[in-house]
């Protein structure tokens, strides 16, 4: 069992380790191991964080737990998230498993070749597209020599001592991992294709990864577990404290008022951003979707206020529909912790210190306000004006 099969617990040799370890998974949940503790934390920080890495610190180096506890929490939590019996559960806790590897995953490829053969166990961008079958698939583009024409395509890992920026997708597999949701710049045809690839950034490929991830741990969930019996017996107390905190996340409601020069300036940058053309990445969209939908606008509200940004319509609904399930109180948006990890928030006067979230910030704006006009009135106002 290596360090590497537990940052990486979906992949195929760290599933073959679990498989060879000589564990029961019953009896680990029956002793209250480790590895239980932080499969509850795993699916707790998933749904109300949307990352799975543990508070106390980073793995290896930081975190409290070693190797075996980190890489038995995984099949752990997917039993504890199969049995609180919740789509949306499961979707938010795979988006927070992929979310959480592809961090490790941009910090790895970071690591300097000299310290990855050295010290810390970091997988190459070779590695990843093995373990997902797309190695010859996807294609590192070299960087255009100086007076030259157009780029050519060589192995993933491009040009040595330098990471590409580009790289060639076969259009089978972009069209499976990538979404027209995610923004107009991923639809084909605003893409530069050629022989069957499709271009894409660094970024983009990474994003693509993301999801593949993404359907590699929702794969098989939600195990079938008869309610009350072996392991979901073991587990019946930890389901029940996952189930409570959810519900006391989610009881305030919808602060359901909007006031657009409260936004935090997380949301108010990401608009502004939209405003001007340019696409949201998809950790972006599902911020600013998640913080709209969380104050209480309806997918077609949001769709209006969005018009003449780069988001598209189609897009907002499905992302809106998805998160206003009516179980969707499940989905808070990111924390402001994440979203620092993610370069969305600057922090800007340490306002971070008010609230843990946008949500909580902008309620207390909105408390804190003496006169507002919610947005929905302007807007149905300025619409009866030009109905005149
Ligand atoms: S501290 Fe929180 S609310 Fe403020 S900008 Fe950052 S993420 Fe947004």
């Amino acid at each position: 069992m290596d360090a590497l099969d537990a940052k990486y617990p979906f992949f195929a040799t760290a599933r073959e380790a679990v498989a060879d370890a000589a564990v029961s998974l019953p009896e680990l949940v029956a002793a209250d191991a480790p590895a239980v503790e932080r499969a509850r934390e795993r699916v707790e920080r998933a749904l109300l964080d949307g990352t799975v890495a543990s508070e106390s610190g980073a793995f290896p180096a930081e975190s409290a737990y070693d190797a075996q506890a980190e890489l038995l929490s995984y099949p752990i939590a997917r039993i504890l998230v199969s049995l609180l019996d919740s789509d949306p559960a499961i979707e938010k806790y795979a988006a927070a498993e992929a979310a959480t590897a592809i961090d490790r995953i941009r910090e790895d490829l970071a690591t300097d070749d000299e310290l990855r053969s050295m010290s810390t166990p970091t997988l190459a961008l070779e590695d990843v597209l093995a373990e997902f079958d797309l190695a010859d698939a996807i294609r590192a583009e070299s960087p255009r020599p100086s007076g030259a024409g157009a780029a050519t395509a060589t192995g993933a890992g491009g040009a040595p001592g330098r990471d590409p920026e580009h790289y060639w997708i076969a259009v089978g597999p972009y069209l499976r991992l990538t979404s027209p949701s995610w923004g107009e710049s991923w639809r084909l045809v605003n893409r530069a294709l050629a022989d069957g690839e499709v271009r894409v950034s660094r970024e983009e490929l990474l994003d693509a990864l993301e999801a593949a991830v993404e359907d590699r741990v929702r794969e098989g969930l939600p195990f079938e577990l008869a309610a009350g019996e072996g392991i979901a017996a073991e587990l019946e107390s930890g389901v029940a404290d996952l189930k409570r905190l959810l519900s006391e996340r989610t009881y305030a409601g919808p602060v359901d008022v909007v006031a657009p020069e409260l936004f935090p300036p997380c949301m108010r940058n990401l608009i502004d951003k939209a405003d001007r053309g340019t696409d949201l990445s998809p950790p972006e969209s599902f911020a600013l979707m998640a913080f709209l939908v969380g104050i209480g606008m309806t997918p077609d509200e949001v769709v209006a206020f969005c018009a003449d940004t780069s988001l598209d319509a189609e897009g907002i609904r499905y992302q809106t529909e998805y998160l206003s399930d009516d179980r969707g109180t499940q989905y808070p948006p990111p924390t402001c912790e994440t979203l620092a990890n993610y370069g969305i928030c600057h922090n800007e006067e340490d306002h971070m210190q008010v609230a843990a979230d946008p949500l909580a910030y902008y309620e207390q704006r909105v408390a804190d306000a003496e006169e507002i006009t919610d947005w929905r009135e302007r807007n149905a106002n300025a619409g009866e004006v030009e109905g005149e």
